[in-house]
C-alpha cells in the first residue's frame, strides 16, 4: 500500500511506520510488542508525561517525540493508548493527519464522539481498529469447528480495584469486552436491555449487571465489577446442542455437546433419551494454542493496513458496543 500524502515513510524494507501515543500501563506493552511486529517499523512514542516516554524510548532504543504532530507526520499508523476520556481528541488529531488509527477500547467516552470520529475516518478513507482484545483470545481458535449459536450467555468479568481507568464506568472499561463479544456471537440484535449497578469507590459505576434480550430470543446476562477480591473473566454459552464454558484468563474452554455416533477427540460422558432416539453427551477440553492476544491484535491491524482490508474489530462494531454500554450506564444512573 502506498503512503498517503507522506513522503519517505518506508525506510525499513517497506515496513509500515508506526508510533504509540500514551505509554502508561498498556501503551508500554504496545510499544514493546510493536518492536517485533512483522511489517511494522516502530518510529517512536509520545506521552504527555515526558519523563515516562523518555525512559521507555531509551529502553527500546526508539525516538521519544516531544511534539505529537511530529510523530504523526513520521507515521502511517498509530496506536492510541491514552485514558478513554482523551481518545476522541487524540484519535481525531491522528485521523486529521491522515494516519490509520488503532484506538484502545472503549473507542471513545461517548457514542456521539465515536460517530464523529468514524465519519472523519470514512471520509478520509482511513482504517480504524479498536482494542477489543478478547476477539483475539486463542480460545476462539481452539473452539475450531464448534458452531456457536447461543440462546443464553452468562458472563462474569471481575477485577481488583486499581485507580487506573476510573475515568469511565466499569461498563465502559470491563463489561464492554463482553458486550462486544455477545454482539459478535449472537446472530441477532438486542431489543431490550435491563441494567442495575452501583458506584462504590469511584465517582462512576463500579459494579454492574445487564440483561440483554435479542430479537431471536437469546438472553445475555453480563456482570462486571472492578472491586472484586478475585479476578475472573468467564463466559458460559448455552445453545440447543451444546454448553460451552470459556475462561478467557486461563485461557481454557470446555465443550459439552449432544450428538449421535462417534466424535473423535471427545470423551463420551453418557447417553440420554431425547425425542425418539437416544443421544450421546460428548465432552472435550480443546488444547489452546500458545499465543499473545495483544500481539495478534496489533499484527492484525498492521496486516489490514498493508493489505487494505477491513480490520477484524472495526470502529463501527466498537461504536455499537459503546452504544449498548452507554444505554446500560444511563439506565443505572437514572435509578
Ligand atoms: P495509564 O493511565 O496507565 O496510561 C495512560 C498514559 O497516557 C499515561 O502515560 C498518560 O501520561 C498518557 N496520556 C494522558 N493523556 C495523554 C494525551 N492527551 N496525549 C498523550 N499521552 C497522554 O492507562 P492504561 O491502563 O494504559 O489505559 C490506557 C487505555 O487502554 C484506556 O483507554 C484503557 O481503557 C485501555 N486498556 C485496554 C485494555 C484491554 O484489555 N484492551 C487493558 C487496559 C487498558
Amino acid at each position: 500500500m502506498e503512503p498517503s500524502g507522506v513522503n519517505n515513510l518506508y525506510r525499513n524494507n517497506g515496513a509500515i511506520p508506526i508510533g504509540v501515543i500514551g505509554v502508561g500501563h498498556l501503551g508500554t506493552i504496545h510499544a514493546r510488542l510493536l518492536k517485533s511486529t512483522v511489517g511494522a517499523d516502530l518510529r517512536g512514542i509520545y506521552d504527555s508525561d515526558r519523563d515516562r516516554a523518555e525512559a521507555l524510548a531509551s529502553e527500546l532504543d526508539i525516538r521519544c517525540y516531544n511534539d505529537i504532530d511530529e510523530l504523526l507526520s513520521d507515521c502511517e499508523v498509530v496506536t492510541v493508548v491514552t485514558p478513554t476520556s482523551t481518545h476522541e481528541e487524540v484519535a481525531r488529531r491522528a485521523l486529521e493527519a491522515g494516519v490509520h488509527t488503532f484506538i484502545e477500547k472503549p473507542i471513545t467516552a461517548t457514542y456521539a464522539e465515536a460517530e464523529g470520529l468514524l465519519a472523519l475516518a470514512d471520509e478520509r478513507g482511513l482504517l480504524v481498529q479498536v482494542g477489543h482484545i478478547e476477539r483475539f483470545n486463542p480460545v476462539f481458535a481452539a473452539l475450531g469447528d464448534v458452531v456457536l449459536a447461543p440462546m443464553f450467555i452468562e458472563a462474569h468479568r471481575l477485577a481488583q480495584f486499581r485507580p487506573r481507568a476510573t475515568d469511565v464506568a466499569v461498563v465502559l472499561d470491563l463489561m464492554i469486552h463482553d458486550i462486544d463479544l455477545v454482539l459478535t456471537l449472537v446472530d441477532s440484535s438486542p431489543t431490550e436491555i435491563r441494567s442495575s449497578g452501583v458506584s462504590v469507590v469511584s465517582d462512576a459505576v463500579d459494579i454492574a449487571n445487564a440483561r440483554l434480550e435479542f430479537a431471536n430470543g437469546c438472553v445475555a446476562n453480563l456482570t462486571a465489577s472492578r472491586i472484586s477480591q478475585r479476578p475472573m473473566r468467564k463466559m458460559r454459552i448455552f445453545q440447543p446442542d451444546a454448553y460451552i464454558s470459556i475462561d478467557f484468563a486461563a485461557p481454557s474452554a470446555e465443550v459439552f455437546r449432544i450428538g449421535e455416533g462417534e466424535e473423535s477427540g471427545t470423551i463420551l460422558l453418557g447417553e440420554i433419551e431425547r425425542g425418539t432416539q437416544p443421544k450421546k453427551i460428548f465432552y472435550n477440553k480443546p488444547t489452546i494454542p500458545e499465543s499473545n492476544a495483544l500481539a495478534t491484535e496489533l499484527q492484525a491491524f498492521i496486516d489490514a493496513v498493508r493489505d487494505g482490508t477491513t480490520p477484524k474489530v472495526t470502529g463501527h462494531s466498537a461504536a455499537e458496543a459503546l452504544r449498548i454500554a452507554e444505554t446500560i450506564v444511563n439506565q443505572i444512573e437514572r435509578r
